[in-house]
C-alpha cells in the first residue's frame, strides 16, 4: 500500500525528528572524541564542557530549553552554549519532515507507487539521518565514525532484503558488484591522496545501496553538488586570499556523497530517464523499475 500521511503524521515526524535531533547532537560530540572516556555513554552523562554540570532532562528538552530555559546559556556557570545544538534539533526535523512528504508525494526512485510501505518510510528516515551525521562530523572533523559506516552498511544490507527479498541472483548480485567497483573505484583515490579512508568503506555501503543503475546516478549527482559547491569554496578562498594561491586545504568528500545520496534515493532514476531520453530518445521512454 503506498504511504498516506495526514497532518497528525507530519507533526508527530517532525516531533520525534526535533527529539532524535537531540540524540544526535551527542553522538556529533562524542563519535569523534579520541578519548575513551568522552566517548563513553553510560558512565560519562551529558555536562556542560566548561563546568562539568550534568545537564537535567528539563534542560534537555529540544529547542524549547535553549531559547527559553536557558536562553543558550549553561544552567550552572552561564557559559554560552553553541547555536549549533538547537540549529541541529531544528534541522534533523525539518529533514524528517522533507523525507516523508518526499515518500509519500515522490516516492522511492524506481520503486512502484503500489510498493512503497511504511518501511520504506522508516528507511528513508535512518538513512536521512544517517547521512546527516556523516555531513556534519565529516565536513568538521574530515573523518567518518565507524558507528556510521557500519550503520550505513548493514541498513544497506537489510534495505536490499525489503526491496529483493531472497531472490540473490538479480539485484543482490548487482548490489554486490557496486558496492566492490565503487568501493575499489575510491580505493585508487585513495592511493593518489584524492580521498579518505572512510570514503572508501562508505563506498562499499552506497554501491550495495544504489546497485545498479542507481550507483551512477549517485556518483554524477554527488560530483555535480560538489563541484558547485567547490567552486564557491575555492572562489571564497580566492577572494579572502587576495588572489595569492598556493593553500591548498583538504576538503572533505563525505558530505558531498550523503548530499548525493539523499537526492539520489528519490530522484536518482528520473536522472537516468532524463539522461537516456535527452541523449537516446530512440531507445524509448528510458530505464524503469530496475535497481532499487
Ligand atoms: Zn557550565
Amino acid at each position: 500500500m503506498p504511504v498516506q500521511l495526514l497532518p497528525v503524521h507530519y507533526a508527530l515526524i517532525f516531533a520525534f525528528g526535533l527529539v532524535f535531533g537531540s540524540f544526535f547532537n551527542v553522538c556529533i560530540y562524542r563519535w569523534p572524541q579520541e578519548d575513551p572516556k568522552e566517548r563513553e555513554w553510560v558512565n560519562t552523562p551529558s555536562h556542560c564542557p566548561k563546568c562539568g554540570a550534568k545537564i537535567r532532562w528539563y534542560d534537555n528538552i529540544p529547542l524549547f530549553s535553549w531559547l527559553i530555559l536557558l536562553r543558550g546559556k549553561c544552567r550552572a556557570c552561564k557559559a554560552p552554549i553553541s547555536w549549533r545544538y538547537p540549529l541541529v534539533e531544528l534541522g534533523n526535523g525539518l529533514l524528517w519532515l522533507l523525507t516523508a512528504w518526499l515518500v509519500a508525494n515522490h516516492g522511492f526512485s524506481g520503486v512502484p507507487e503500489s510498493k512503497t510501505s511504511w518501511w520504506y518510510l522508516a528507511f528513508a528516515i535512518y538513512f536521512a539521518s544517517v547521512y546527516f551525521l556523516t555531513f556534519i562530523i565529516d565536513a568538521e572533523t574530515q573523518t567518518i565514525p565507524d558507528e556510521l559506516l557500519w550503520g550505513h552498511g548493514v541498513g544497506s544490507v537489510l534495505f536490499l532484503w525489503l526491496a529483493h527479498g531472497t531472490d540473490f541472483s538479480g539485484g543482490w548480485l548487482a548490489s554486490a558488484l557496486c558496492a566492490l567497483g565503487l568501493a575499489g573505484l575510491f580505493l585508487l583515490f585513495w592511493k593518489f591522496g584524492a580521498m579518505g579512508d572512510g570514503d572508501v568503506w562508505l563506498a562499499l555501503g552506497l554501491g550495495s545501496l544504489f546497485g545498479w543503475p542507481l550507483t551512477i546516478s549517485m556518483l554524477v549527482i554527488s560530483f555535480m553538488v560538489g563541484g558547485i559547491l567547490g567552486i564557491f569554496i575555492i572562489l571564497g578562498k580566492i577572494i579572502r586570499k587576495k588572489y595569492k594561491f598556493g593553500d591548498r586545504t583538504e576538503i572533505a568528500y563525505g558530505p558531498f556523497l550523503v548530499l548525493g545520496s539523499y537526492i539520489t534515493i528519490f530522484f536518482g532514476h528520473d536522472l537516468i530517464n532524463w539522461y537516456l531520453s535527452s541523449f537516446f530518445p530512440s531507445a524509448g521512454g528510458g530505464l524503469s523499475g530496475t535497481g532499487l
